[in-house]
């Protein structure tokens, strides 16, 4: 019997019509030249709930041209970091003005519940305040220890047009880890949000225009990857790009942006582990690995989707995991209380399952779910929490990215054997150690292929710490000052001083 936390009530009521969503180029909204729409249908209740105009080659051409003007005549790019600061800050007292409004609209096309999409939103007001202290703090380096008659001063300068692509699963958060940075640097943006969680971009831009950001600085392109990624990939005028999503995108706009040699930053998938030792706190580690599998459906880059787990302890540790599971309050994202939501698509549904009954053909045993979960008068895009043990480490659902809220259990004796399973991956995002002793803990640190290593804790993050991958996981980091300076191109400006002659090269006889 499956016996789960299931929430089937909703505490806000369903929009009574779609939200209707255009581009944002050079400061006005516009419809595509062509007409064209494209709606999105909510994953948890099959209602549309937005509709929005499907960008071209031509709204992509524009939006970059915008950008590009932009930039060049220094409307942005060359005034004050104060000034810049200023904008930045009535952004971010906007967001938590608005929060509300865009929280229901994140919910509603991405299937995520209502708590976790306002925490998201009005916590990214933070992302938007912290990058306006970074655009007063910029600064190079100078030399003057070159001799008498020399000095150098080595300038940091925005690098330029940045195009800007999202991901659906944090639509707002993942835009506001960017544009607010790439903003305070001093560069134009072209932004294009994922085609299935288009809302919350879209609408930002009615705040920046409040906020008083200058017209082509920020322009938003509402599409799909063909044609309006792929071009803002291409396209000579563009200086960088700052992608979040698959790695197998990823890899593509990599090849694509070598025929222009574009600077790119890319933050892409995971397959992060969590190690428990039998000295930690053990129910807090149960706790934190149940997070960290069931936050947002598993469809997050730092799911935890494999523990391994020290073999003195896996039985009852996974028990208590199994009975916490059961816990978490799946169903309505529309009810407050609704920790897990629906998952994005139908087809990624089927992808998350054929996961799961792939590993059981191969002997898996499953301790939790393994299915597809209807919630009553919602709707049937759910997954149940699953936790599957008796797998070996080359199994696809142990070494591929599920996104699902699939747990994969593994074991192993010696801190060796675990940092040996945990860097065994193409991927290399994030990574958890538990154990109360501070020589495990900084030795698992030290030897661990991952971008974030969190001990005793899972998936805290802050503005100030950069964020980004090793291996296949992505390149460039997020946040924080790394983060930041991805955004800076780097100029050394060479000066003879004092009048004096530097000394001939051509000798005249
Ligand atoms: P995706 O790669 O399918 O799409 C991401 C974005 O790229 C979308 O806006 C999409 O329209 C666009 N796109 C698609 N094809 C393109 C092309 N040829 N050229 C340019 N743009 C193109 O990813 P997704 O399914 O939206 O997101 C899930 C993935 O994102 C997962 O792999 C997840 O791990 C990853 N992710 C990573 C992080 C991180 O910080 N490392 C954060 C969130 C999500």
């Amino acid at each position: 019997m499956l016996d789960l936390n299931i929430i089937t009530e909703a505490d806000i009521a369903l929009p009574t019509q779609p939200v209707e969503l255009r581009h944002f180029i050079n400061g006005t909204w516009v419809d595509s030249a062509d007409g064209a729409v494209s709606e999105r249908v909510s994953p948890s209740h099959g209602v549309v709930v937005s509709r929005a105009a499907k960008g071209g080659a031509a709204e992509a051409e524009a939006a970059i041209l915008a950008a590009r003007t932009a930039f060049d005549d220094g409307r942005w790019s060359r005034i004050s970091g104060k000034d810049r600061a200023a904008v930045l800050l009535k952004v971010a007292d906007l967001i938590e003005h608005h929060t509300e409004r865009l929280a229901i609209l994140e919910t509603l096309e991405s299937g995520k519940p209502i708590s976790q999409s306002r925490g998201e939103v009005g916590g990214a007001a933070d992302l938007w305040r912290y990058a306006a202290s970074l655009a007063r703090s910029i600064h190079g380096d100078s030399h003057n220890t070159l001799g008498p008659d020399m000095v150098a001063m080595v300038l940091k300068e925005p690098i330029g047009v940045v195009s800007i692509i999202t991901p659906w699963n944090f639509p707002f958060w993942i835009l506001s880890q960017k544009l607010p940075f790439a903003l305070a640097a001093g560069c134009t943006c072209v932004v294009k949000p994922s085609e299935m969680t288009p809302a919350t971009t879209a609408l930002l831009a009615d705040l920046l225009v409040e906020a008083g950001l200058p017209a082509g600085v920020c322009n938003i392109v509402l599409g799909y990857g063909l044609p309006v990624g792929s071009l803002m990939t291409s396209h000579k005028a563009v200086d960088m790009i700052s992608f979040t999503g698959s790695t197998a995108v990823g890899k593509k706009i990599s090849e694509i942006a070598a025929g222009t040699l574009k600077k790119v930053a890319l933050e892409l998938g995971g397959k992060n582990a969590q190690v428990i030792f039998p000295d930690a706190d053990l129910e807090d580690a149960a706790d934190a690995v149940a997070f960290g599998v069931h936050f947002n459906v598993g469809q997050c880059c730092n799911s935890s989707s494999r523990i391994i787990v020290h073999e003195d302890i896996a039985e009852a540790f996974t028990a208590r995991v199994v009975d916490l599971s059961r816990k978490v309050a799946y169903g309505n994202p529309l009810n407050p209380k609704t920790q897990v939501g629906a998952i994005v698509t139908a087809e990624h549904q089927a992808k998350i399952d054929g996961y799961v009954q792939g590993a059981v053909a191969e002997g898996a045993d499953i301790r939790l779910g393994g299915a597809a979960l209807t919630v009553a008068g919602v709707g049937a895009q759910f997954y149940q929490p699953t936790i599957v043990t008796g797998l070996r480490p080359d199994m696809a659902i142990v070494q591929e990215e599920v996104f699902g809220p699939v747990l994969s259990v593994l074991t192993f004796r010696t801190l060796e054997e675990a940092i040996a399973l945990a860097n065994d991956s193409v991927y290399g995002l994030s990574a958890g150690v538990w154990s109360n002793d501070i020589h495990t803990c900084l030795a698992f640190a030290r030897e661990v292929q991952a971008g974030t290593i969190w001990t005793n804790t899972w998936m805290d993050g802050f503005p100030e710490v950069a964020f980004g991958g090793m291996k296949q996981s992505g390149q460039g980091r997020e946040i924080g000052r790394y983060g930041f300076e991805e955004f800076l191109e780097v100029k050394s400006v060479v000066m003879r001083v004092g009048g004096g002659s530097r000394g001939k090269w051509v000798s005249e006889g």
